[in-house]
């Protein structure tokens, strides 16, 4: 039995109630654990940081008072575990699934826990690398319409419970199927990125600049009233409009954007309001001409 539990492939903690090392098995493959049997006998706080001690303690008391299994997920570098070597395993921190069962008798005259931690980094890794690609867009690389659609209701969450204010633009390229049908589609492309990175340069840091879809684009700026929102987006009409694009030697067509402005208020909580009501402004500056910013109803 001893020589099974020594195999076992992931380690397998036995943790008190009070914090304490009780017993470590498994884990034996250096490629993707380090040796942790020198913790065995050790507290948690005599080893580790006192803000992760904290959380460990939290979780296995959390399964105690549960008293069924729980599953965690948390990073841990070897160099945070004092008496661990960190040359013999993996040099980057690992992600852990911890699953973490109440034992059924005492260890030490303690309620304890069994902690099988497993090294899921490259699985982890994978989630965040499709997790980037589900929220990006494809041709410019910028934030697409899942990414908006999500920072708009986290930023509207914001203004519920701390009255932040909110604003957000939608754009439109004027008459671009003009550009499509003159030059053809890889152009139209190549004009969608040029115009993204030229707004996407000239908006802060943490708003943010999204592709909708075709060649419609969305901003959300944060902590702005309506006034600025109209600033920040004739600074867009106008970047757009500067934006010296070679369609072919010697040919530079200039492109335009209209802009739908509407800030978060009383009638528009949510993000549905917000869009619909910025389209509203949007299709009012493509009547009126084009290449204009029109603030939507109610946001003055
Ligand atoms: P308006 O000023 O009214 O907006 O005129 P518009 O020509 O821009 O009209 P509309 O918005 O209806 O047309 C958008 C066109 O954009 C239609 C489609 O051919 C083109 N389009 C949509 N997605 C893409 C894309 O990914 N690449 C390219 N090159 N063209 C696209
Ligand atoms: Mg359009
Ligand atoms: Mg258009």
């Amino acid at each position: 039995m001893e020589e099974a539990l020594a195999a076992l492939p992931d380690p397998v903690l036995v943790l008190t109630e009070s914090g304490r090392y009780a017993a470590i098995f498994g884990g034996q493959d250096r490629d993707h654990y380090h040796d942790g049997s020198c913790l065995v006998d050790f507290s948690l706080y005599d080893v580790l940081p006192p803000a992760r001690a904290d959380w460990f303690l939290a979780e296995i008391r959390a399964t105690l008072a549960a008293d069924c299994l729980r599953i965690v997920e948390y990073e841990l570098a070897a160099a945070d575990v004092a008496g661990v070597d960190p040359s013999e395993g993996p040099a980057a921190p690992i992600r852990f699934e911890g699953r973490v069962q109440p034992l059924r008798s005492l260890v030490n005259g303690e309620r304890a826990v069994l902690w099988l931690a497993s090294n899921i980094t490259s699985r982890h890794e994978m989630e965040q690398r499709l997790r980037r690609l589900s929220e990006t867009d494809e041709l410019t690389g910028f934030p697409n319409r899942r990414r908006l659609m999500a920072a708009l209701n986290e930023a509207l969450v914001q203004y519920e419970t701390h009255d932040s204010r909110i604003a957000l633009l939608l754009l439109d390229i004027d008459h671009f199927k003009t550009i499509n049908d003159r030059y053809g589609h890889p152009v139209g492309d190549a004009v969608i990125c040029a115009i993204s990175s030229a707004c996407g340069a000239r908006i802060k840091r943490r708003d943010l600049f999204a592709r909708l879809g075709g060649e419609e684009f969305a901003t959300v700026l944060y902590d702005i009233t309506a006034v600025q929102a109209l600033t920040v987006a004739e600074r867009l009409r106008k970047t757009v409009a500067e934006v010296c694009f070679e369609a072919k030697p010697g040919e530079t067509p200039g492109v335009t954007v209209s802009i739908g402005v509407s800030v978060a208020g009383p009638n528009r909580r949510r993000s549905h309001d917000l869009l619909s009501q910025a389209d509203a402004a949007l299709y009012i500056a493509k009547t009126g001409g084009r290449n204009r910013v029109v603030l939507a109803e109610d946001c003055h």
